[in-house]
């Protein structure tokens, strides 16, 4: 069984805990092994008034064996408070901003003094004092901060602009500071709670007011501040024993011009209302850097329009946008297709459904490179010269994929594909795909890929040589491999994978159309060996757990024929592994310049000796 989750050591603050959902934040941490200040100003609920409700609760806690002091001050004077913590404790780890007034009214009716104690306690009352806890924080490098918002932030509600607005601004402050803590161990996150206290007992009806306990949310708010916690400017809303995550989220949107030399009328904005608020496709964005890089494809596509194209488009071009369903079956598919074998027990976690730790072969994702970027005409319409080339020719190149939550084993998802360069390489045309795959179900990001196109003969049109965009490959280390891996592949080996990857290309299964791409035999998936050699690198360097794997960059030098021997030779440097793939049968590199990031190294009972 997992042990329990301690707080011996840490100091934390919590702020209006003399009451409400801060006397039983407090009484929670007290009780794991914190050492607590219960701060209160013990005004009314109006904000008028003082009193030493603080007492009560340290009373409390230590009657129950805890550690506790009561300090009395307004939160705006918060570097107070922190000083308690320091004096009584030397030190500070956890910071919950929780006191809070109400001063309801329609806005027709609030005055500025109703506006200005709400913005003080709310939003000066939280920075002053989370200002004062910060330095400490920076400088042992770990901090855990609790802003707490409200729906009627987020959503609104009536009688309370004053109280909305500055639950909002909490946000944007707890958004920033996720930001600006980061490097520094701090991680910053709000709670919006809804609780039975006396900011609520007026408001909700009796019979639910009693069951909207606190101690149904405090454990959320501990978890958030605990050390094994790693969740950073997440909305966390909790309420009746029941947590969930909010975001923001954006339409795909629609450019409202028709070329990059155009204006914007209002009648523009007005005809194209329904795609600027058509939320179909809406998502998050993670980073301001994400939200306006997106932006640039606004430019892109402005640029490359003809003037007599009057057609809108969104930020993702919804033509190169795939939706995609996948089960347990595909999964286990996938993982046969790419070498998984029921003669190899550490496979099995790829192959049976009711293994313990059943799981997608991280390199799953991979799939949707070509599967997208072959489907849609991506690649005659981004070529200058398209009409003049045999796109059958189109060969991939190079693959990145970077894993940004667990692959689910199954899954209704959505990947968009934008085209961020071409490349002019003289003899042949280098197209850059980025591709990123989001779970349509919970909207969360999965992954982000790039697939490298090479369209022999297409080159020559005077474009770019280099771009930005390029994922560098790096060579494996001149010294001998720190493990190798061989693993004979089946002559069905691209048979089986076609069905696990849905790469339908018949240049993999059927004689006549090998020959016409000038091969021999039809010949295997490059990305199938990629699936081979992630296998393997996770068998030797992360004993098989696939949740640390983070990406993998490789380049497809040659072709391996399906029945042939790869041999994976693997270089670790800290937690990346660098990795070439053989055909044994002729000692011919078919991977090169590749690696796969971890998030950490495990070396399994396989590998103990590395
Ligand atoms: P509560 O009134 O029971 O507790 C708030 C405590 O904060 C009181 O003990 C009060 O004395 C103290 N306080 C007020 N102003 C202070 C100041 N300037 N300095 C120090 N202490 C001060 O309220 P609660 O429902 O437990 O609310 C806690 C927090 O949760 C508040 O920020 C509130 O806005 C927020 N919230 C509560 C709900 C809910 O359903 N109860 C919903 C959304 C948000």
């Amino acid at each position: 069984m997992m042990s329990k989750l301690r707080f011996d050591g840490r100091v934390v603050v919590v702020t209006g805990a003399g009451a409400g959902l801060g006397r039983v934040y407090a009484l929670l941490f007290a009780s794991k092994g914190a050492k607590v200040v219960v701060n209160d100003l013990g005004s009314s609920r109006h904000g008028d008034g003082a009193s030493r409700v603080a007492d009560t609760v340290v009373t409390e806690i230590k009657s129950q064996g805890g550690q506790a002091v009561a300090n009395y001050d307004n939160v705006l004077d918060g570097d107070k408070i922190i000083k308690t913590a320091i004096d009584s404790f030397g030190r500070i780890d956890v910071l919950v901003n929780n006191a809070g007034i109400l001063r309801d009214k329609s806005f027709a009716r609030m005055s500025d003094a109703d506006w200005d104690i709400i913005q003080n306690v709310h939003v000066k009352g939280a920075m002053r004092t989370t200002k004062a806890a910060w330095p400490y924080f920076k400088q042992q490098k770990y901090g855990k901060i609790i802003f707490t918002s409200s729906n009627s932030g987020l959503y609104g509600n009536f009688g309370q602009a004053n109280y909305s607005s500055a639950k909002m601004a909490l946000v944007g402050l707890a958004n920033t500071l996720a930001i600006e803590g980061q490097s520094s161990g701090i991680n910053t996150n709000v709670i919006v709670p809804t609780a039975g206290s006396r900011l609520t007992e007026d408001i909700v009806p009796p019979d639910f007011f009693q069951q909207l306990k606190p101690e149904l949310i405090a454990p959320v708010v501990v978890w958030l501040c605990h050390e094994n916690c790693t969740e950073n400017g997440s909305i966390i809303e909790s309420a009746l024993g029941w947590a969930g995550k909010c975001h923001l989220i954006r339409s795909n949107g629609c450019i409202l011009r028709k070329s990059i030399n155009d204006s914007v009328t209002p009648e523009d904005v007005r005809d194209n209302w329904d795609k600027v608020t058509d939320m179909s496709n809406a998502k998050h964005c993670d980073s301001i850097a994400e939200a306006t890089g997106e932006l640039m494809n606004v430019v892109e596509q402005l640029s490359s329009r003809k003037a007599d194209d009057s057609s809108s488009s969104s930020l993702f071009n919804p033509k190169y946008t795939m939706k995609y369903s996948y089960n347990i079956k595909d999964v286990i598919l996938y993982a046969l297709g790419v070498g998984a074998t029921t003669k190899n027990p550490s496979d099995f976690q790829y192959l049976y459904e009711n293994h313990e730790n059943f799981s997608a072969v991280p390199s799953y994702f991979v799939i949707f490179g070509p599967l997208g970027a072959l489907c849609s005409d991506m690649f005659s319409t981004a070529l200058p010269n398209a009409e003049n080339v045999n796109l059958a020719g189109v060969l991939h190149g190079e693959q990145y994929l970077k894993v940004l939550k667990k692959i689910p084993t199954e899954a209704n998802v959505e990947t968009r594909f934008r085209i961020q360069e071409t490349l002019d390489k003289e003899k042949m045309a280098v197209m850059l795909i980025e591709h990123e795959t989001y779970d349509v179900d919970s909207g969360d990001k999965l992954s982000v890929g790039q697939m490298v196109g090479v369209i022999k003969g297409a080159g020559g049109f005077g474009g770019p040589r280099n771009s930005k965009y390029e994922i560098p490959l790096v060579d494996a280390p001149k010294r001998k491999p720190d493990a190798s891996v061989t693993q004979q592949t089946c002559v069905d080996q691209a048979a089986i994978y076609r069905l696990g990857s849905d790469d339908m290309n018949p240049l993999h299964i059927d004689e006549s159309i090998a020959a016409m791409g000038g091969f021999e035999k039809p010949i295997l998936h490059g990305l199938c060996s990629l699936g081979f050699a992630t296998r393997h690198v996770l068998r030797m360097f992360a004993d098989n757990d696939t949740e640390l794997f983070d990406s993998v960059k490789a380049r497809f030098v040659k072709p391996v024929i399906p029945g042939q021997t790869l041999r994976t030779d693997m270089w670790r440097d800290c937690k990346r592994i660098y990795f070439q793939t053989t055909v044994v049968e002729n000692n011919s590199p078919v991977i090169a310049g590749a690696y796969i990031d971890l998030k950490d190294v495990k070396l399994g009972t396989q590998n103990s000796k590395l």
